[in-house]
């Protein structure tokens, strides 16, 4: 057995997940023809295997943190090395206690942090933000600054301008009801976390996550003032203020007594499912933050958990569903979306050659990394494009807005949706209602 010095009595996040998966790992590279970032650079460095061994370095003293940061900056995060692992490594909890060491030893710039760690966390804030970029793309500044050629001037500006989706009007932000009855039999009470940037740019994702499981029986609560979960926070190596903003969710969602927390978002579900990881050196929340991921849920997990009730409207659609990474590596789904999706009436589940290939979107990475964002996205666009689809359905909302990106980029004419939307259509065209 490796032995990982550590310095500290206690051991460190890092020396704690760098033992478990140096003892773990035998080393068989069943990881590498599944991670994206080694099968197209074919760099041992930028592989699930190399990055672990470059990790034991720092943790054994033999390196800096500093120097492995570009590596673990490279890395998408996707964890389909960790599905594909016969030894149960947990790459995505070293990941993040490997980042966090690199963020101490060498901390982001100010600018950096404060949008991570204030502006995001920050509902006002981020409506401002929004408010902002609408009126630039509403006024014609955004097709007049695109059609004058000026970001050639700034090139790494204009590939990630290019990236910015098309905001909704303000109007669609209207707040969420704080409670939506069960429509018939009630199966119980479940609070739904809304998540940063949702309501302001999808915020018919939410409206229709709510109709829906109300129409399946569920009560639906909304607690205010919620925040960001901490998802970008963690996989950015701020670990501090992942850990507030999950302390304020924990009371936040303990005081509102559902029976399940309800996450529409593969990424923020994922680390909701990991509070009790995240705190679990902090003896006044450690046992509450177990507790609380034990009763959180994927919408679709809890959907699938009995049949859909009708009626449902036929909807006679191609429908491509395409895998988020942070529900299908991060949480283990895969079977869910795909039951409730072939429950409606007339569509035609089709299935995506890689569908548990990361789409480029990963967080931040595709503003972070376009270039290796593009060529991910470039090859899940060629793998959509053969199918001929009508709706490309995935569970997380950095999928959905940089496939809806690359459709447009390459003439796709295809709606991008999450698969409670597809539902909530089936259930609005069924109950006779205009749809959107
Ligand atoms: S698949 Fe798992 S055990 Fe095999 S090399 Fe990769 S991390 Fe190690
Ligand atoms: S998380 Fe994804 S990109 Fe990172 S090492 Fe694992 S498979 Fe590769």
């Amino acid at each position: 057995m490796l032995e990982v010095a550590s310095t500290a009595s206690a051991p460190s996040p890092l020396h704690r997940a760098v033992q478990h998966a140096q003892t773990s790992c035998i080393k068989c590279g069943f990881c590498l023809p599944k991670c994206p970032t080694y099968r197209l650079t074919g760099n041992e460095a930028a592989s699930p295997r190399g990055r672990l061994d470059l990790l034991y370095l720092v943790a054994q003293g033999e390196l800096a943190a500093t120097d492995i940061a570009a590596a673990l900056d490279f890395c998408l995060g996707c964890r389909a090395c960790e599905t594909a692992c016969p030894a149960g490594v947990a790459f995505g909890e070293l990941l993040v206690a490997g980042r966090a060491t690199v963020t101490a030893a060498h901390p982001k710039p100010w600018l950096v942090r404060w949008l991570l760690c204030r502006l995001v966390p920050s509902p006002a804030g981020l409506r401002v933000a929004a408010l902002f970029l609408r009126l630039y793309q509403a006024s014609g500044m955004q097709k007049l600054l695109r059609a004058s050629g000026l970001w050639r001037l700034a090139p790494a500006l204009g590939a990630r301008e290019a990236l910015l989706p098309p905001l909704p009007p303000w109007r669609t932000w209207r707040r969420l009801p704080a409670v939506t009855p069960a429509v018939g039999t009630g199966k119980g009470t479940v609070a739904l976390l809304t998540g940063c940037v949702v309501p302001v740019l999808l915020p018919q994702l939410n409206q229709a996550t709510v109709q829906v499981l109300a129409r399946n029986g569920y009560r639906v609560l909304v607690p205010a003032g919620q925040r960001c979960c901490g998802a970008l926070q963690a996989h950015a190596g701020e670990l501090e203020a992942a850990r507030q903003l999950a302390r304020h969710h924990l009371a936040l969602f303990e005081a509102a007594g559902a029976d399940w927390v309800i996450s529409n978002a593969a990424g923020c579900g994922a680390m909701l499912k990991e509070y009790g990881e995240l705190l679990r050196d902090d003896p006044r929340f450690a046992e509450r933050a177990a507790a609380f991921s034990a009763r959180v849920r994927d919408v679709s997990e809890l959907l699938a958990s009995a049949p859909l009730r009708g009626p449902l409207a036929p909807l006679p659609l191609r429908v491509a569903y395409d895998d988020p990474c942070h529900l299908l590596h991060g949480q283990g789904i895969a079977a869910p979306p795909r039951q409730l999706l072939r429950q409606v009436p007339a569509l035609e589940l089709l299935e995506v050659p890689e569908s548990d290939w990361c789409c480029g979107s990963a967080g931040i990475y595709n503003l972070v990394h376009p270039e290796m964002a593009q060529q991910l996205l470039e090859r899940k666009l060629r793998h959509l494009a053969a199918l001929r689809p009508q709706v490309i359905a995935t569970g997380n909302p950095g999928c959905i807005v940089q496939l809806r990106y690359g459709a447009t980029r390459h003439g796709l004419a295809a709606e991008v949706l999450h698969p409670v939307e597809v539902l909530a259509r089936a259930y609005g065209e069924a109950a006779g209602a205009p749809q959107p």
